[in-house]
């Protein structure tokens, strides 16, 4: 039998890279804009790295990490998300201490066990985009603005951001207590993995994904009312920044993040393609974390955003990048070698040049430039070099016109750059 790839690890073809690549040259294009600089973290990591930063208790630490011994018995694990190696990587190299805030983004693979699907993958790839150092509303709302900016340069429609507060540790401790007094009366509802969270982190419980528990999440009280003046300052600028910056945003008192780590600021990208309203992307403020991973105290906020699914979305939509060669070579009765020295040539001078080394006659190639796309084809049969002149035509204008042998390159460059095509 042939080998085949592992479960839920997908190869990306060639026929899906250009969407792929559209996405990730439109983020590179929009986070340098944003003053974001790329920050590459490693595949893996110590184990205790995403314990500690992920939380002991969640699904991901809980189920779904690929852990291994090394050679030497050290615990190891495929990154299954990139902040807590962002910011390990960021006091290991000292790069917050500037009194400037460290701007960083990466993409690339993540690595989580759980039943593939369609859009989900055991290998995914993600975009993680994460602000350090500043504690102000304005990075908040700046990252989110981002975020949408992002999602509607790609085409993706209907696009709202759900924003809410968690609080901080002045505020929040009075409303877990009175939330956890909510869950308590209504224990048996739960699942079994929610009545064991729920004494430790009961905001946890809000985040279940389980029906059951989400019904009855429904009805808990909310953080909303109870934040700390500085809280609701906090909140009520990001919320007149994100509409001084013409993004459509509602706050929603059910999103939570339930690990201690996460304060204030949360939110998710919804967009409303392809019927019901889906989430694309989330993230929020995260100023507690750089301490449960052994570092000083940093002031931070991200999200992260899976590339899966938004390919998928675009896919759906129709969305292909449009990536066409600007010539396709056709050389009939064989290839003689200033017609190979032509189009090294003509590749050298930047041009995007298809040919097909086979040959066959000139309606095959030309069927063949079709099928790529190719703007324009240079044919170049024995009639053609008898009078060191090609025959170029535009596919898309069917216009034919001369081009002289001994200039080719030049009149092909100017040519095709010239017309922006
Ligand atoms: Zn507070
Ligand atoms: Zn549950």
């Amino acid at each position: 039998m042939s080998l085949q790839a592992i479960r839920g690890f997908k190869d990306i073809l060639p026929a899906e890279a250009p969407l792929w690549r559209r996405v990730e040259e439109t983020a590179r294009g929009i986070l340098r804009s944003f003053g974001y600089e790329e920050l590459r973290i490693p595949v893996l990591e110590r184990t205790e790295l995403f314990a500690r930063g992920i939380g002991e208790d969640t699904d991901i630490v809980e189920k779904e990490m690929y852990t291994f011994p090394d050679r030497k018995g050290q615990n190891l694990t495929l990154r299954p998300e990139a902040t807590a190696g962002i910011v390990r990587s960021v006091i290991e190299h000292g790069l917050h201490g500037s009194g400037q805030a460290l701007k960083v983004y990466f993409i690339g693979p993540m690595f989580r066990y759980e039943r593939p699907q369609k859009g989900r993958q055991r290998q995914f790839h993600q975009l993680d985009v994460e602000a350090l150092g500043d504690p102000s509303a304005h990075m908040d709302a700046e990252i989110i603005t981002l975020l949408g900016h992002f999602l509607k340069t790609l085409g993706l429609g209907g696009v709202t951001m759900n924003v809410n507060s968690l609080g901080c540790p002045v505020c929040r401790p009075t409303y877990k207590e009175e939330l956890l007094r909510y869950l308590e009366a209504r224990r048996d509802g739960f699942c079994s993995d929610c009545q064991r969270r729920m004494v430790n982190n009961p905001l946890r419980v809000l985040d279940c994904k389980v029906p059951e528990c989400s019904a009855l999440a429904e009805g808990a009280p909310k953080i909303g009312g109870r934040l700390c003046p500085d809280c609701r300052t906090h909140f009520d600028l990001v919320q007149a920044d994100l509409a001084a910056a013409g993004v459509d945003y509602m706050v929603n008192p059910k999103l939570v993040r339930g690990l201690d780590y996460y304060s204030r600021t949360t939110f998710e990208a919804l967009t409303g393609d392809l019927g019901a309203q889906n989430a694309v992307a989330g993230g929020g403020r995260y100023d507690g974390l750089a301490q449960i991973v052994g570092g000083p105290s940093i002031p931070a906020t991200g999200w992260a955003l899976g590339l899966e699914r938004l390919v998928m979305l675009l896919a759906a939509k129709g969305e292909h990048a449009a990536e066409r060669p600007d010539l396709f070579v056709a050389a009939l009765g064989g290839a003689a070698p200033v017609v190979f020295g032509l189009i090294q040539d003509l590749r050298r001078a930047g041009l995007w040049v298809e040919t097909d080394w086979a040959g066959g006659s000139l309606k095959s190639q030309l069927r063949r430039a079709d099928r790529l796309g190719a703007r324009r084809v240079l044919v170049l049969g024995p009639d053609e070099l008898a009078r060191s002149a090609g025959m170029l035509k535009d596919m898309d204008t069917k216009e034919q016109t001369d081009v002289a042998l001994d200039r080719a390159v030049d009149l092909l460059f100017s040519h095709i750059k010239g017309d922006g095509r």
